[in-house]
């Protein structure tokens, strides 16, 4: 199974297949594996299976070390947090986590101040302008407050984590909801980032 693999010249994370989200336009339903043949795992690789496979590699050649995967990384956030500590045992690398910004919903509780020292960068879904809109393409499991929990979320990242982004996928919102979430972003003193859409070849 797939734990870990290249992306450009960074090493990208697969931890789990678990999501709080079903998006309409999660790469999860066009193919088996994106940058990699399958990203589907038989089962969650444990800890000490995250950090063997990380060990076989040089991770001081790589850019950055990205959590991200076909499932939300903070579905395992205590598990995510000790190959952290793994990753920041044997290298400086930066580390980046991708996510859709769930961890206190998922946790319970502030996650936030658990990220410091930990991640570099985390780049978080907005993927719309508003609570209900989101709902409507991402489908989570918390309903219209999972929208409000993600942007509580990335405003608290912010004083724990050196750059945080709030990303939306291009071709997914219309144009003028684009405006409105640079403006979320930019009230929050975070950046916009626009994805591509990735779609499945012909
Ligand atoms: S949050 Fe990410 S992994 Fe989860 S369904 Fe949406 S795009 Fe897919």
């Amino acid at each position: 199974m797939t734990i870990t693999y290249p992306v450009g010249n960074s090493l990208y994370l697969n931890i789990t297949n678990r999501c709080t989200n079903a998006c309409e336009f999660c790469v999860r339903t066009q193919s088996d594996g994106y940058y990699a043949d399958n990203l589907w795992l038989e089962r969650e690789p444990t800890v000490q299976e995250i950090c063997n496979d990380l060990a076989s590699h040089n991770l001081d050649g790589y850019d950055e070390i990205v959590f991200c995967g076909y499932g939300e990384p903070t579905c395992r956030f205590d598990d995510m947090l000790a190959v952290c500590d793994y990753i920041r045992s044997v290298t400086k690398t930066p580390i980046r986590l991708n996510t859709n910004g769930h961890a206190d919903l998922i946790c319970g509780r502030d996650t936030t101040p658990e990220l410091q020292g930990r991640f570099d960068t985390i780049s978080i879904s907005l993927n719309a302008a508003s609570a209900e809109e989101y709902q409507r393409i991402c489908h989570s499991v918390y309903g219209e407050a999972a929208y409000d929990a993600m942007l509580t979320f990335a405003a608290n990242a912010k004083k724990y984590v050196p750059r945080v982004i709030l990303s939306v996928v291009h071709g997914t919102i219309p144009d003028a909801d684009l405006d409105l979430c640079r403006e979320i972003a930019s009230s929050r003193g975070l950046e916009l980032r626009i994805r591509d859409y990735i779609r499945k070849e012909q």
